[in-house]
């Protein structure tokens, strides 16, 4: 097979090192044999891509999403988004995975739902032509019996341990997912709950789905439902919002994922903010409801400040951080929310390259695709160009002018 070069305005290498300028790549058989300067007598071949005025950067993951929610703001939607029908579902699945590959993204975790239709669709559906993503499920998340987590998933059985029933249910996912703990509250700063699982159904949890090769991802916040799923060993903790100083060390120390989803605080405090101002518009006074959600903005706001001095704080300390955003939660849309939580990676003091190395390189470890999440040579030519230089970066995430797929050009409806 013939080869082809490439000629890069700048590249981002997904290693978190900084951006090289005007780099030629050269693809042979769908793989990246050699990345060198761009010296003037290379750059004229006739076979030459020019991406001169464009960043190139590996194709994005997205640790954390919910395939089979959108992530509109309007409640009745969303009600009825939970009573689908498998059938009815599909369009909606399509239409975001759609959204997913228009932003560049190649790759995806899902974090579950209640009847598993994410699975089935991976398994009966997905095209990988005219979707070129990996997609990860988990099929239905697990939680305790009457706690958090029924929307996204469902309890082991009565007379059952949490291992026995993820046991006999790990046909087609390919990792577990586990909640341990209930939501933030948006009005009680750091208000904790309760874990909904103790160390050692956790750690049973864990070892069963390692026989099956499949790594758990715990929803978790708060101190001790987070040192919990740490103890028993889990893979990644998800949100991980207020576990606080020592939770941090620990996974610094066992160089366990955290997948801080901070986009969906951001999220909460633009929606009741847009409610506000659509309601005072309408002629609406300012009544105890609508204080309420004034009260629900500052809550988000604080909750979103104080994840981004976690973040900023478990950079320096060395925890593995991978960028999920829980799209599908309220507000949180699948692919452009990516952009979103890169942006407020880069508030949190990561530099772009870093920012970058969450949403590719380590995404694609804590996934296990390999090949996936870098550019350099041996690896498949999986990337994006993006228009402008990577100080326009995330902002030009936006404006996607290519997406490569081992070597080749992905367009789409082809
Ligand atoms: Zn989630």
């Amino acid at each position: 097979m013939k080869s082809k070069s490439i000629l890069a305005g700048w590249l981002v290498d997904g290693s978190g090192e900084p951006a090289r300028k005007n780099v030629l790549l050269t693809i042979n058989s769908g793989v990246i044999t050699h990345i060198e300067n761009a010296l003037p007598e290379k750059i004229h071949q006739p076979d030459l891509t020019d991406f001169s005025h464009c960043s190139l950067l590996p194709g994005l993951i997205d640790a954390h999403i919910h395939l089979f929610m959108s992530g509109t703001e309007d409640m009745d939607t969303r009600t009825r988004q939970l009573t689908l029908r498998f059938e009815d579902t599909l369009d909606g699945m399509e239409e975001r995975l759609d959204d997913l590959v228009s932003c560049g993204v190649v790759g995806c975790r899902d974090g579950g739902d209640r009847h598993a239709y994410t699975m089935q669709y991976k398994r009966d559906h997905l095209d990988q032509n005219v979707f070129p993503l990996q997609l990860k499920v988990a099929g239905a998340a697990w939680h305790q019996h009457g706690r958090y987590g029924k929307m996204i998933g469902k309890s082991p059985g009565t007379s059952e341990k949490l291992s026995q029933s993820i046991c006999r249910q790990t046909r087609g996912i390919d990792h577990i997912k586990i909640v341990n703990s209930g939501l933030n509250s948006l009005v009680r700063f750091g208000k904790e709950t309760p874990p909904q699982f103790d160390v050692l159904e956790l750690r049973e949890a864990v070892t069963v789905g390692m026989r099956f090769g499949c790594k758990t991802m715990v929803h978790a916040n708060g101190k001790k439902p987070v040192e919990i799923a740490l103890k028993a060993g889990c893979h990644s903790i998800e949100h991980g919002f207020f576990m606080g100083e020592e939770n941090l060390k620990r996974m610094a120390d066992k160089q366990i994922f955290w997948v801080p989803t901070a986009v969906t605080m951001k999220a909460y405090r633009d929606a009741f903010e847009l409610r506000i101002k659509n309601l005072r518009s309408q002629g609406h006074s300012e009544d105890p409801s609508m204080l309420r959600m004034h009260e629900m903005v500052q809550g988000a706001s604080r909750n979103l400040e104080h994840q981004l001095e976690q973040i900023y704080r478990a950079k320096d300390l060395g925890v593995p951080i991978a960028l999920g955003t829980d799209a599908g939660s309220i507000g949180v849309h699948h692919g452009r929310s990516l952009k979103e939580e890169i942006r407020l990676f880069i508030t949190a003091g990561f530099s772009v390259p870093g920012a970058i190395q969450c949403a590719t390189l380590n995404n694609a470890r804590l996934l296990n695709l390999d090949g996936y999440g870098v550019i350099a040579e041996g690896a498949p030519a999986t990337f994006i160009a993006v228009t402008g230089a990577p100080q326009d970066l995330p902002e030009n995430l936006g404006s996607l002018t290519s997406l490569y797929i081992k070597g080749k050009e992905f367009h789409k409806n082809k």
